[in-house]
Protein backbone atom coordinates (compact mmCIF):
# COMPACT_ATOMS: atom_id res chain seq x y z
CA UNK A 1 0.00 0.00 0.00
CA UNK A 2 1.20 3.35 -0.99
CA UNK A 3 2.42 6.37 2.04
CA UNK A 4 0.05 8.58 2.06
CA UNK A 5 1.19 11.88 1.93
CA UNK A 6 -0.29 13.78 4.81
CA UNK A 7 -1.21 17.63 4.05
CA UNK A 8 -2.53 18.28 7.51
CA UNK A 9 0.49 17.17 8.83
CA UNK A 10 2.63 19.12 6.58
CA UNK A 11 0.28 22.09 6.77
CA UNK A 12 0.70 22.09 10.56
CA UNK A 13 4.35 21.63 10.44
CA UNK A 14 4.67 24.59 8.35
CA UNK A 15 1.99 27.19 10.59
CA UNK A 16 3.68 26.19 13.66
CA UNK A 17 7.15 27.62 11.90
CA UNK A 18 5.61 30.29 10.70
CA UNK A 19 3.77 31.19 14.18
CA UNK A 20 7.21 31.51 15.29
CA UNK A 21 8.13 33.64 13.06
CA UNK A 22 5.66 36.66 13.24
CA UNK A 23 6.35 36.31 17.00
CA UNK A 24 9.94 37.57 15.94
CA UNK A 25 8.65 40.22 13.44
CA UNK A 26 6.65 41.62 15.90
CA UNK A 27 9.41 41.65 18.30
CA UNK A 28 12.54 42.37 16.75
CA UNK A 29 10.92 44.69 13.94
CA UNK A 30 7.13 45.85 15.65
CA UNK A 31 6.06 44.72 11.82
CA UNK A 32 2.80 42.34 12.33
CA UNK A 33 1.82 41.02 8.99
CA UNK A 34 -1.79 42.04 8.01
CA UNK A 35 -3.83 40.92 5.12
CA UNK A 36 -7.20 41.77 3.51
CA UNK A 37 -9.56 39.46 2.24
CA UNK A 38 -12.13 40.85 -0.26
CA UNK A 39 -15.74 39.18 -0.87
CA UNK A 40 -18.19 40.54 -2.76
CA UNK A 41 -21.21 38.49 -3.10
CA UNK A 42 -22.95 35.74 -0.99
CA UNK A 43 -21.16 32.86 -2.54
CA UNK A 44 -22.08 29.60 -0.38
CA UNK A 45 -18.48 28.46 -0.59
CA UNK A 46 -16.07 31.92 -1.09
CA UNK A 47 -17.91 32.29 2.33
CA UNK A 48 -16.43 29.75 3.74
CA UNK A 49 -13.09 30.26 1.97
CA UNK A 50 -12.95 33.64 3.86
CA UNK A 51 -13.79 32.79 7.49
CA UNK A 52 -11.19 30.07 7.19
CA UNK A 53 -8.72 32.40 6.15
CA UNK A 54 -9.96 34.75 8.74
CA UNK A 55 -9.52 32.19 11.17
CA UNK A 56 -6.09 30.54 9.80
CA UNK A 57 -4.75 34.43 10.38
CA UNK A 58 -6.02 34.69 13.84
CA UNK A 59 -4.39 31.70 15.12
CA UNK A 60 -0.77 32.80 13.59
CA UNK A 61 -0.88 35.88 14.97
CA UNK A 62 -1.56 37.74 11.19
CA UNK A 63 -3.86 40.71 11.27
CA UNK A 64 -6.71 40.55 9.23
CA UNK A 65 -9.59 42.36 7.58
CA UNK A 66 -12.75 41.22 5.95
CA UNK A 67 -14.33 43.50 3.23
CA UNK A 68 -18.14 41.61 2.36
CA UNK A 69 -19.84 43.53 -0.18
CA UNK A 70 -23.10 43.04 -1.42
CA UNK A 71 -23.61 41.26 -5.10
CA UNK A 72 -24.77 44.49 -6.99
CA UNK A 73 -21.32 45.93 -5.64
CA UNK A 74 -19.86 48.19 -8.93
CA UNK A 75 -16.44 47.91 -9.98
CA UNK A 76 -15.32 51.38 -9.71
CA UNK A 77 -16.23 51.17 -6.06
CA UNK A 78 -14.40 47.46 -5.67
CA UNK A 79 -11.31 49.39 -7.63
CA UNK A 80 -11.38 52.39 -5.28
CA UNK A 81 -11.12 50.05 -2.20
CA UNK A 82 -7.94 48.02 -4.08
CA UNK A 83 -6.41 51.41 -4.56
CA UNK A 84 -6.90 52.21 -0.70
CA UNK A 85 -5.86 48.69 0.59
CA UNK A 86 -2.38 49.24 -1.49
CA UNK A 87 -1.91 52.22 0.00
CA UNK A 88 -2.59 51.08 3.44
CA UNK A 89 0.54 50.51 5.62
CA UNK A 90 -0.93 48.18 7.62
CA UNK A 91 -2.03 45.59 4.73
CA UNK A 92 0.74 43.58 3.25
CA UNK A 93 -1.62 40.97 1.20
CA UNK A 94 -4.94 41.69 -0.45
CA UNK A 95 -6.82 38.51 -1.66
CA UNK A 96 -10.09 39.31 -3.85
CA UNK A 97 -12.15 35.89 -3.34
CA UNK A 98 -12.69 34.56 -6.69
CA UNK A 99 -15.24 33.81 -8.64
CA UNK A 100 -16.38 37.69 -8.83
CA UNK A 101 -20.36 38.81 -9.71
CA UNK A 102 -20.97 39.63 -13.73
CA UNK A 103 -20.81 43.01 -13.87
CA UNK A 104 -17.00 43.07 -12.22
CA UNK A 105 -13.86 42.35 -14.87
CA UNK A 106 -11.94 39.75 -12.33
CA UNK A 107 -9.02 40.45 -14.78
CA UNK A 108 -9.38 44.48 -14.01
CA UNK A 109 -9.49 43.90 -10.05
CA UNK A 110 -6.35 41.10 -10.08
CA UNK A 111 -4.46 43.85 -11.80
CA UNK A 112 -5.48 46.43 -9.86
CA UNK A 113 -4.04 45.18 -6.80
CA UNK A 114 0.02 46.11 -6.43
CA UNK A 115 2.25 43.39 -7.28
CA UNK A 116 4.11 43.44 -4.05
CA UNK A 117 0.67 42.77 -2.23
CA UNK A 118 -0.61 40.44 -4.46
CA UNK A 119 -0.84 37.26 -2.05
CA UNK A 120 -2.84 35.28 -4.49
CA UNK A 121 -0.03 35.23 -6.80
CA UNK A 122 -2.51 35.69 -9.87
CA UNK A 123 -1.25 39.53 -10.94
CA UNK A 124 0.50 39.32 -14.30
CA UNK A 125 3.52 40.21 -13.09
CA UNK A 126 3.87 37.82 -10.56
CA UNK A 127 2.97 35.29 -13.24
CA UNK A 128 5.46 36.77 -15.65
CA UNK A 129 8.09 36.21 -12.84
CA UNK A 130 7.50 32.96 -12.28
CA UNK A 131 7.53 32.22 -15.99
CA UNK A 132 10.93 33.40 -15.89
CA UNK A 133 12.38 32.10 -12.60
CA UNK A 134 12.75 35.33 -10.69
CA UNK A 135 11.42 36.01 -7.04
CA UNK A 136 7.56 36.59 -6.89
CA UNK A 137 4.70 35.18 -5.18
CA UNK A 138 4.28 32.44 -6.49
CA UNK A 139 -0.34 31.00 -6.45
CA UNK A 140 -0.85 28.96 -3.10
CA UNK A 141 -2.03 26.15 -4.79
CA UNK A 142 0.70 25.05 -6.99
CA UNK A 143 3.42 26.63 -4.15
CA UNK A 144 1.39 24.30 -1.50
CA UNK A 145 1.88 20.92 -4.13
CA UNK A 146 5.44 21.89 -4.28
CA UNK A 147 6.07 21.90 -0.29
CA UNK A 148 3.70 18.88 0.02
CA UNK A 149 5.77 16.81 -1.97
CA UNK A 150 9.13 18.61 -0.81
CA UNK A 151 8.27 18.00 2.76
CA UNK A 152 7.37 14.52 2.65
CA UNK A 153 10.38 13.72 1.30
CA UNK A 154 9.95 13.37 -2.68
CA UNK A 155 13.00 14.24 -4.37
CA UNK A 156 11.31 16.27 -7.75
CA UNK A 157 14.84 16.62 -9.66
CA UNK A 158 15.41 14.88 -12.49
CA UNK A 159 11.48 13.26 -12.63
CA UNK A 160 9.33 13.08 -14.80
CA UNK A 161 5.89 14.87 -13.42
CA UNK A 162 2.81 14.19 -15.63
CA UNK A 163 0.17 16.91 -14.72
CA UNK A 164 -3.30 16.80 -15.77
CA UNK A 165 -5.04 19.85 -16.11
CA UNK A 166 -3.83 23.32 -17.54
CA UNK A 167 -6.05 26.28 -15.51
CA UNK A 168 -3.90 29.51 -15.03
CA UNK A 169 -4.68 28.31 -11.07
CA UNK A 170 -3.28 25.09 -10.97
CA UNK A 171 -1.97 23.16 -14.05
CA UNK A 172 -0.12 25.34 -15.23
CA UNK A 173 1.89 27.69 -12.44
CA UNK A 174 2.62 24.14 -10.77
CA UNK A 175 4.07 23.01 -13.94
CA UNK A 176 5.81 26.12 -14.34
CA UNK A 177 7.13 26.29 -10.44
CA UNK A 178 8.54 22.19 -10.99
CA UNK A 179 10.38 23.30 -14.63
CA UNK A 180 12.40 25.99 -12.97
CA UNK A 181 16.37 25.64 -12.90
CA UNK A 182 15.90 25.68 -8.72
CA UNK A 183 16.16 23.52 -6.11
CA UNK A 184 13.50 21.75 -5.08
CA UNK A 185 12.24 21.60 -8.72
CA UNK A 186 14.30 21.12 -12.41
CA UNK A 187 11.50 18.51 -12.81
CA UNK A 188 10.81 17.08 -16.72
CA UNK A 189 7.39 18.57 -17.33
CA UNK A 190 4.37 17.00 -19.29
CA UNK A 191 0.98 18.57 -19.12
CA UNK A 192 -2.29 16.78 -20.00
CA UNK A 193 -5.43 18.47 -20.67
CA UNK A 194 -9.05 17.83 -22.39
CA UNK A 195 -7.19 17.22 -26.21
CA UNK A 196 -4.17 15.19 -25.24
CA UNK A 197 -4.64 12.10 -27.72
CA UNK A 198 -3.78 8.69 -25.66
CA UNK A 199 -3.66 10.44 -22.03
CA UNK A 200 -2.88 7.18 -19.96
CA UNK A 201 0.18 6.52 -22.60
CA UNK A 202 1.66 10.03 -21.07
CA UNK A 203 0.57 9.47 -17.27
CA UNK A 204 1.80 6.06 -17.45
CA UNK A 205 5.25 7.84 -17.63
CA UNK A 206 4.71 9.64 -14.70
CA UNK A 207 7.39 9.69 -11.56
CA UNK A 208 5.28 12.02 -10.26
CA UNK A 209 1.11 12.83 -11.37
CA UNK A 210 -0.42 15.42 -10.69
CA UNK A 211 -4.07 15.24 -10.99
CA UNK A 212 -5.83 18.52 -11.25
CA UNK A 213 -9.10 18.41 -13.97
CA UNK A 214 -11.74 18.40 -11.30
CA UNK A 215 -13.45 15.07 -12.73
CA UNK A 216 -13.93 12.36 -10.13
CA UNK A 217 -12.30 9.04 -11.71
CA UNK A 218 -9.83 10.78 -14.11
CA UNK A 219 -7.05 8.60 -12.77
CA UNK A 220 -7.83 4.86 -13.03
CA UNK A 221 -4.95 2.11 -11.64
CA UNK A 222 -4.52 1.22 -15.74
CA UNK A 223 -3.19 4.79 -16.24
CA UNK A 224 -0.16 4.62 -13.79
CA UNK A 225 2.72 3.36 -13.32
CA UNK A 226 4.17 0.92 -10.24
CA UNK A 227 5.77 3.08 -7.85
CA UNK A 228 3.95 6.69 -8.89
CA UNK A 229 3.41 9.38 -6.35
CA UNK A 230 0.11 10.56 -6.87
CA UNK A 231 -1.23 14.11 -5.66
CA UNK A 232 -4.75 14.50 -6.31
CA UNK A 233 -5.56 17.80 -6.14
CA UNK A 234 -9.55 17.59 -7.54
CA UNK A 235 -11.98 18.58 -5.17
CA UNK A 236 -15.35 16.98 -6.46
CA UNK A 237 -18.76 16.52 -4.55
CA UNK A 238 -19.83 13.16 -5.67
CA UNK A 239 -23.60 11.81 -4.48
CA UNK A 240 -23.81 9.49 -1.46
CA UNK A 241 -26.75 8.55 0.38
CA UNK A 242 -25.02 7.20 2.87
CA UNK A 243 -23.38 10.92 3.70
CA UNK A 244 -25.19 13.03 6.27
CA UNK A 245 -25.25 16.11 3.45
CA UNK A 246 -26.57 13.52 0.67
CA UNK A 247 -22.30 13.73 -1.09
CA UNK A 248 -18.85 13.34 -0.06
CA UNK A 249 -15.99 14.86 -1.19
CA UNK A 250 -13.47 12.91 -3.82
CA UNK A 251 -10.45 13.54 -5.89
CA UNK A 252 -9.82 13.26 -9.68
CA UNK A 253 -8.09 10.22 -8.32
CA UNK A 254 -9.71 5.89 -8.09
CA UNK A 255 -7.82 5.81 -4.65
CA UNK A 256 -8.66 2.72 -3.60
CA UNK A 257 -7.09 1.10 -6.85
CA UNK A 258 -4.75 3.40 -7.58
CA UNK A 259 -3.05 3.36 -4.04
CA UNK A 260 -2.19 -0.70 -4.45
CA UNK A 261 0.26 0.79 -7.28
CA UNK A 262 1.26 4.09 -6.30
CA UNK A 263 4.58 4.37 -3.59
CA UNK A 264 3.02 7.73 -2.15
CA UNK A 265 -0.48 9.46 -2.87
CA UNK A 266 -2.05 12.18 -1.36
CA UNK A 267 -5.61 11.85 0.06
CA UNK A 268 -8.96 14.17 -0.48
CA UNK A 269 -9.65 15.56 2.05
CA UNK A 270 -6.76 16.21 4.07
CA UNK A 271 -4.05 16.23 0.61
CA UNK A 272 -3.84 19.82 -0.65
CA UNK A 273 -6.44 21.06 0.26
CA UNK A 274 -4.98 22.49 4.15
CA UNK A 275 -1.67 23.69 1.69
CA UNK A 276 -3.46 26.30 -0.12
CA UNK A 277 -4.05 28.72 2.42
CA UNK A 278 -0.84 27.78 4.55
CA UNK A 279 0.78 28.79 1.47
CA UNK A 280 -1.29 32.21 1.64
CA UNK A 281 0.12 32.47 5.30
CA UNK A 282 3.29 31.80 3.28
CA UNK A 283 2.74 34.95 1.38
CA UNK A 284 1.20 37.47 3.43
CA UNK A 285 4.39 37.28 5.94
CA UNK A 286 6.71 37.71 2.63
CA UNK A 287 4.56 40.22 1.64
CA UNK A 288 4.80 42.01 5.42
CA UNK A 289 9.02 41.56 5.22
CA UNK A 290 9.50 42.76 1.86
CA UNK A 291 7.82 46.02 2.73
CA UNK A 292 10.57 46.71 5.12
CA UNK A 293 13.49 45.12 3.52
CA UNK A 294 13.68 42.05 6.06
CA UNK A 295 15.87 39.25 4.54
P1 LIG B 1 -10.44 24.05 -14.17
O1 LIG B 1 -10.18 25.50 -14.36
O2 LIG B 1 -11.80 23.48 -14.45
O3 LIG B 1 -9.39 23.27 -15.09
C1 LIG B 1 -9.44 21.89 -15.26
C2 LIG B 1 -8.37 21.47 -16.23
O4 LIG B 1 -8.39 20.05 -16.35
C3 LIG B 1 -8.55 22.04 -17.65
O5 LIG B 1 -7.30 22.43 -18.16
C4 LIG B 1 -9.14 20.86 -18.43
O6 LIG B 1 -8.69 20.82 -19.77
C5 LIG B 1 -8.52 19.69 -17.71
N1 LIG B 1 -9.38 18.48 -17.75
C6 LIG B 1 -10.64 18.36 -17.33
N2 LIG B 1 -11.09 17.10 -17.53
C7 LIG B 1 -10.07 16.43 -18.11
C8 LIG B 1 -9.91 15.10 -18.57
N3 LIG B 1 -10.90 14.21 -18.46
N4 LIG B 1 -8.73 14.76 -19.11
C9 LIG B 1 -7.73 15.65 -19.22
N5 LIG B 1 -7.81 16.93 -18.79
C10 LIG B 1 -8.97 17.30 -18.24
O7 LIG B 1 -10.08 23.58 -12.70
P2 LIG B 1 -8.95 24.13 -11.66
O8 LIG B 1 -9.36 25.44 -11.13
O9 LIG B 1 -7.60 23.94 -12.26
O10 LIG B 1 -9.16 23.04 -10.51
C11 LIG B 1 -8.94 21.67 -10.73
C12 LIG B 1 -9.45 20.88 -9.54
O11 LIG B 1 -8.66 21.23 -8.40
C13 LIG B 1 -10.89 21.19 -9.14
O12 LIG B 1 -11.50 20.01 -8.65
C14 LIG B 1 -10.75 22.18 -8.02
O13 LIG B 1 -11.85 22.15 -7.13
C15 LIG B 1 -9.50 21.70 -7.36
N6 LIG B 1 -8.77 22.74 -6.62
C16 LIG B 1 -8.40 22.44 -5.35
C17 LIG B 1 -7.71 23.36 -4.61
C18 LIG B 1 -7.29 23.04 -3.21
O14 LIG B 1 -6.92 23.92 -2.46
N7 LIG B 1 -7.30 21.78 -2.82
C19 LIG B 1 -7.40 24.62 -5.14
C20 LIG B 1 -7.76 24.87 -6.46
C21 LIG B 1 -8.45 23.92 -7.19
P3 LIG B 1 -9.08 21.94 -20.88
O15 LIG B 1 -8.17 23.11 -20.58
O16 LIG B 1 -8.75 21.28 -22.17
O17 LIG B 1 -10.53 22.26 -20.67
Amino acid sequence: MAKIIDGKAVAEEMREEMKTQVEELKEKYGLTPGLAVVLVGEDAASQVYVRNKARACDKLGVFSEEYRLPADYQEEKLLELIEKLNQNPKIHGILVQLPLPKQIDEERVLTAIDPAKDVDGFHPVNVGRLMIGKPGFLPCTPHGIQQLLLRSGIEIEGKHVVVVGRSNIVGKPVAMILVQKKTGANATVTICHTRTRDMAYHTRQADILIAAAGRPGTITAEMVKEGVVVIDVGVNRVEDSTAPKGYRLAGDVDFEAVSKKASAISPVPGGVGPMTITMLMHNTIEAAKMSQHIE
